[in-house]
């Protein structure tokens, strides 16, 4: 049995110049409302890599629906920047893809599955068989090639949650984003879909950042989770998950150190909350 600590970070890791494919950098989102200032954000700094799989665990409140937004380009920060490929995001990249929480509102009801998924391909301008092909290879990553003329409101959640991970899929993209995206399924479905993110990605080698509340999730599908501290925002730790690549939701999920990752991200979300902050992420400046 492994018993040694986790190698972990405090605050956010970041590459060497040049090496990171998505760079956050002291990223700041503070709403302005009628009621007043609210601060989603405080501070957030952290890269990906190329062809990393991490999640982004944080109590709910915490921001993680801000920060995709602000990394998809939908939204301007106001402090700080991100930088995909050492470009500043300014407007939503080409080459990234994003897969909410409510799938229901991200299909169009009046589209079949076949042209949900074909419609940004469309609007990027692919030419059609080129079009078709990645269409039916995303239906087939997904398990729903056998569904291509289907209306959305004909599935299942779980099946519409495929549908949009199908479209994101078939889009090529060079980062996937996902914001809670099995937060509405039931269980046995959710599991499927962590499989299947899991499996697209070592198919495809996108690089992922999915985001969650759940500690268990992240854990299973992470290689490395960014633990996001409570309001005020920060980055609480960021720490490998050095759990077997092949992953089995019955068979990981018992493993003892599958049971230490989990005790040990649960600690630093309690310390988050009673305030124990690492405070080279709240001082740090990158420039
Ligand atoms: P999470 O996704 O972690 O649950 P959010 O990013 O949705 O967190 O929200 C973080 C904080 O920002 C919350 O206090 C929320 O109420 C506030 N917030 C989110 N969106 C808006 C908005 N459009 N206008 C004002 N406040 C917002
Ligand atoms: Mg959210």
């Amino acid at each position: 049995m492994q018993s040694e600590n986790p190698t972990s970070h405090k605050g956010g890791r970041t590459l060497p110049e040049g090496e990171a494919l998505l760079s956050v950098r002291n990223l700041k989102k503070v709403y302005h409302t009628d009621a007043g200032d609210i601060e989603a954000v405080r501070n957030l700094t952290f890269d990906l890599g190329r062809g990393e799989l991490v999640c982004l665990v944080g109590p709910s409140g915490s921001g993680k629906t801000t920060l995709l937004k602000c990394i998809a380009g939908l939204m301007g920060s106001t402090e700080g920047e991100v930088l995909l490929d050492g470009q500043k995001v300014t407007g939503p990249p080409k080459k990234m893809a994003v897969v909410f929480q409510e799938y229901g509102r991200s299909l169009f009801p009046w589209l079949r599955v076949v042209e949900n998924v074909e419609l940004p391909l469309k609007n990027a301008g692919v030419p059609k068989e080129e079009r078709k092909r990645l269409v039916q290879e995303a239906l087939e990553a997904v398990g729903l090639d056998h569904v291509p003329k289907s209306y959305p409101w004909q599935l299942s959640g779980g099946m519409q949650q495929r549908v949009a991970i199908a479209r994101a899929v078939a889009y090529q993209p060079e980062v996937l984003l996902m914001d809670e995206p099995f937060a509405a399924v039931d269980a046995q479905t959710r599991a499927d879909l962590e499989d299947l993110i899991r499996s697209v990605w070592k198919k495809l080698g996108v690089t992922v950042l999915f985001v969650t509340h759940d500690i268990d999730e992240s854990i299973y599908l992470g290689e490395r989770v960014i633990i996001l501290s409570s309001s005020p925002t920060i980055v609480q730790e960021d720490i490998v998950i050095d759990l077997p690549a092949e992953r089995d939701q019955l068979e990981t999920r018992s493993l003892p150190r599958f049971t230490e990752l989990r005790h040990h991200v649960y600690g630093e979300i309690q310390k988050a909350k009673q305030g124990h902050r690492p405070e080279e992420a709240i001082t740090m400046v990158v420039k």
